[in-house]
């Protein structure tokens, strides 16, 4: 397939919508939202995602992006979503999603397990896919958008945190940048 683009096209499976708890890189992480965007789920689906400040406890300590809770999306209904057309940046965005490298940087990569793009795997294995870049323009903007929450805690990273679902608690966001 090499020089060949792959047009991109949201076949509306659903699966992205209901496998949103993710455990990596030594925590677990839910759908994660812009400060704005919180008010979309109850609040007791609602936890902080990235804060910054020296000390999690400091009066000037700013929480720059939360997380949703569930793994299934409660906005998931009748085969589809409720909310489409006011979704997170984060829904909008994927299957591209803003990934930290082991040297820091924040790259947008897409998350091969999208129905739409699982046909192409096999193939991805052997070279990266490329999209026709009108197919994943309005994505590859979301994901602009939701890299400079990752970008800016990466940037801070002495007094960058994030909040791990599994232990219900802050850890360094240093932490994250061991293992992808
Ligand atoms: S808000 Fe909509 S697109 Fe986003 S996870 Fe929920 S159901 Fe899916
Ligand atoms: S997994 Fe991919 S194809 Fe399925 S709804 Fe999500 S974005 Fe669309």
């Amino acid at each position: 397939m090499s020089g060949e683009t792959v047009f991109y096209r949201c076949v509306n499976c659903g699966e992205c919508c209901e496998r949103l708890l993710i455990d990596r890189q030594g925590v677990r992480k839910g759908l994660p939202l812009l400060p704005h965007e919180k008010e979309m789920f109850r609040e007791s689906q609602i936890k902080p995602g990235i804060g910054i400040g020296e000390n999690t406890g400091d009066s000037g300590f700013r929480i720059i992006s939360y997380q949703m809770t569930e793994n299934v999306c409660p906005h998931r209904r009748l085969g589809g979503c409720i909310v489409w057309a006011s979704r997170p940046t984060v829904c909008r965005a994927y299957p591209f999603m803003p990934t930290i490298t082991q040297g820091g940087l924040v790259i947008k990569q897409y998350d091969l397990l999208c129905r739409a793009l699982s046909g192409l795997t096999e193939r991805a294995h052997e070279e990266p896919v490329r999209f026709e870049p009108r197919s994943v323009a309005r994505e590859m903007e979301a994901a602009e958008e939701l890299s400079k929450v990752t970008l800016r805690a990466v940037e801070s990273l002495d007094g960058a945190w994030f909040y791990d679902l599994k232990s219900d608690g802050w850890v360094p966001f240093r932490s994250l940048l061991g293992e992808t």
